[in-house]
């Protein structure tokens, strides 16, 4: 049995619970094999690739909180700091009803290796709650972010572990506890990132992970001689990610003609207005009917649908496994050319294997959306300076940033024989810096 196959088994049998988890492991360990076989013995004896898949540590909190009807709600609240090789923790937290350890050390592991591809000093680790912000005034949020925090600020700092936004988790939320923080720790710090602009804030980095996700797409079409110019895409999605990727598509020249959210999906054969968009998701934290509501051009459909639309390009920017083997199928019928993640691991492994055996050009999430916690790491540069940036500055490093991993994850792909294949390229490319910097620092 090779080395990968048993830490596999070894892996599936102590996680059995886990499928997200499972998941992401599977993949990212068979897209290292040519990495791993490359230095079987020295890897094996170093442990290397059972300490990778094992968090430093998990924290797991009760999170009391009372509701505007003056009950006691108990949630649970989760850190999972899982590699500090390349630098302090980094990653968001997810609030968001579905949240259990697995999807928590899921979305930590892929960390690891997107935070690495950034080519910044950070670590991987991901946090959360199941909580869920929809339908909750602003003061039960508020009740809910102290009380998380009130137990996670024993356990992060500037230097140690600085979470940020994910699902659930925006503006709002980093600010109620960015103040508990300051309040308990007495530190003014940049323990988060995805603050406002009045507290430290960087600018760019709401617009980071969307705007980064087209600016990797561009070089992708720029690679192989064409542009995103009258291209038709598909995004699913309605959130942070969605949104400024759709903002920055129109900007390129495409057309963005769906989004998406948890109840159904809207077709715009005119192109989705941004400004509509923000206005029912980001003001009123409404539903999408809102939008066919007020736009005619426009059909609402209830459940999940967006991958049947024709188009050029397919963008998930919503949660993890949205696009199904089903979807894959329809899309390359459709005569789709590429798939870039905004989401983390939206493609599941069958419909990821599937696109790439039919000629359409992907990248994973670990590559694609990347541009956000790159803009955090900007962000902490910048508090730590205690000094911003412009925007043109921040966006133009975030163009710079996303080029380069472009760059270095087909690059990886060729060096092991695996052109054009950008799945085995980020894996790679984001696995060789921490796996040197693991043994560089001994057993621990
Ligand atoms: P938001 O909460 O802002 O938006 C999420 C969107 O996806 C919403 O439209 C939501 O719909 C929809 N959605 C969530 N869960 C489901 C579900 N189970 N089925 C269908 N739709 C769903 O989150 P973000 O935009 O920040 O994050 C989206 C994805 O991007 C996540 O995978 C996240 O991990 C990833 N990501 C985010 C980064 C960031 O900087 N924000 C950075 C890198 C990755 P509804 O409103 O109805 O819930």
């Amino acid at each position: 049995m090779s080395y990968v196959d048993e830490v596999l088994a070894r892996v599936k049998e102590k996680n059995a619970a886990e499928p997200e988890f499972l998941q992401a492991v599977e993949e990212v360990l068979n897209s290292l094999r040519p990495a791993i076989e490359a230095n079987e013995e020295k890897f094996k004896k170093e442990a290397l690739l059972e300490r990778i898949c094992e968090p430093e540590r998990q924290i797991k909190f009760r999170v009391p909180w009372v509701d505007d009807n003056g009950q006691v709600q108990v949630n649970t609240g989760y850190r999972v700091q899982f590699n500090s090789a390349i630098g302090p923790y980094k990653g968001g937290l997810r609030l968001h009803p579905s949240v259990n350890l697995g999807i928590i050390k899921f979305l930590g592991f892929e960390q690891i290796f997107k935070n690495s591809l950034t080519g910044l000093p950070i670590g991987g680790g991901k946090g959360g709650s199941d909580f869920d912000p929809k339908g909750k005034s602003d003061r039960e949020v508020m009740a809910f972010c102290q009380s998380f925090m009130t137990e996670l600020c024993k356990y992060i700092g500037a230097d140690t572990d600085v979470p940020a936004g994910d699902i659930g988790t925006g503006a709002r939320e980093i600010g109620y506890m960015f103040g508990q923080y300051k309040r308990i720790r007495g530190l003014y710090e940049g323990v988060l990132t995805g603050k406002g602009l009045t507290y430290g804030g960087s600018l760019a980095r709401t617009e980071a992970t969307g705007y980064g996700l087209l600016y990797i797409t561009n070089e992708l079409f720029k690679d192989h001689g064409d542009t995103l110019e009258g291209k038709t895409i598909a995004v699913s999605g309605a959130g942070n990610v969605a949104i400024y990727a759709i903002q920055k598509a129109h900007q390129l020249g495409a057309k963005v003609v769906t989004c998406s959210d948890s109840t159904g999906w809207i077709y715009d054969p005119e192109g989705i207005d941004v400004e509509l968009l923000k206005e029912i998701k980001e003001v009123k934290r409404a539903r999408l009917t809102e939008y066919a509501a007020a736009k005619s051009s426009a059909e609402y459909h209830e459940g999940r649908g967006v991958w049947q639309v024709k188009c050029d390009i397919a963008l998930p920017c919503a949660t993890q496994n949205e696009l199904l083997i089903d979807d894959a199928k329809q899309l390359v019928a459709n005569g789709c050319k590429a798939v870039c993640e905004g989401a983390n691991m939206p493609t599941t492994i069958d419909a990821t294997e599937y696109l790439q055996e039919n000629g359409v050009w992907f990248i994973g999430g670990k590559a694609a959306n990347a541009g956000g916690v790159a803009t955090s790491a900007l962000e902490m540069s910048q508090n730590s300076e205690r000094l911003s940036w412009t925007f043109e500055e921040v966006d133009s490093k975030l163009q710079g940033i996303m080029a380069n991993i472009y760059k270095n994850i087909s690059d990886a792909a060729k060096r092991y024989g695996f052109e054009g294949n950008y799945v085995v390229g980020a894996n790679i490319a984001g696995f060789e810096k921490v796996a040197e910097a693991m043994i560089a620092q001994g057993v621990c």
